[in-house]
Formats: C-alpha cells, sequence, structure tokens
C-alpha cells in the first residue's frame, strides 16, 4: 500500500493517522491527549526529541497571525482600545490553543508527513519503524 500527499493532507485534515487512516490520534475520552503510537498500524505520533513541540510551533503561529496581530492593528488604527485589545488578545491566547489542540497535532503530523512521506511505514515496504533507528 502506498500513501500519497493528497492523502496525507486529506488525513491531516480530518485527524485521521497519517499512515492508516484510522481516527486513532487521540486517546477515547480524553481532549488533550494524543496517542503515543496509532493503535491500528503502530505509527509513533510523537517520535522523540522535541516532535511535541511542533504543535506548539503551529498554534504559536495560528494565533498570532490570526488574534494577535489583527488585535495590534485594530488598537493601532484606533478601532479598539488598548484594554480591549490586551483583554481579548490574553482571552484569544488561551482559547485557540484549547480549541485547536487536536487540530494543531494533527496538522503538525500532516506537515512532517507531506515533506518526508517516505517516513510513513505503509511507503517503506516491508521496513518496519523500529528497525530503521
Ligand atoms: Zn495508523
Amino acid at each position: 500500500m502506498h500513501v500519497t500527499r493528497s492523502q496525507i493532507v486529506s488525513r491531516g485534515l480530518h485527524q485521521a493517522c497519517p499512515n492508516c487512516g484510522s481516527r486513532t490520534l487521540f486517546q477515547p475520552g480524553k481532549r488533550f491527549a494524543i496517542n503515543p503510537a496509532c493503535p491500528a498500524c503502530g505509527l509513533k505520533f510523537d517520535r522523540g526529541d522535541g516532535f511535541f513541540l511542533g504543535p506548539f510551533v503551529v498554534i504559536y503561529t495560528f494565533t498570532v497571525a490570526f488574534a494577535i496581530v489583527p488585535l495590534l492593528v485594530l488598537s493601532i488604527f484606533g478601532l479598539i482600545g488598548p484594554a480591549a485589545a490586551i483583554t481579548l488578545g490574553g482571552g484569544c491566547a488561551f482559547a485557540i490553543p484549547a480549541l485547536l489542540y487536536r487540530s494543531s497535532w494533527s496538522w503538525w503530523l500532516m506537515g512532517y508527513f507531506y515533506f518526508l512521506p517516505e517516513k510513513l511505514p505503509h511507503n517503506r515496504g516491508a521496513l518496519r519503524e523500529d528497525e530503521e533507528e
């Protein structure tokens, strides 16, 4: 079985495992707990050595680009007051990461495997992930 880049993007947008497409990224019943590996195919989601920081970068970029900078611009041009901008910015800094936590993991995995599709077990043939390292 071969996983294409369009499948990786589709699975990333649907919070599914990039390798097998199962909706197994997160532990059942827990909003903020990612599975260490896919229960269906064994793909490691947290690939070690700071990989968990990737979703933080995604969320930080999203929050700054779509909340903090627009609020700053609105405040600079006098459309909202500085107190309102700071209050809304602070609220967004907590709300957006909480709301997009799952998507940030999925988008990070999507980006990682989009550029390194050969790292997916289904794209490596018989070579198992554990045998590589
Ligand atoms: Zn899987």
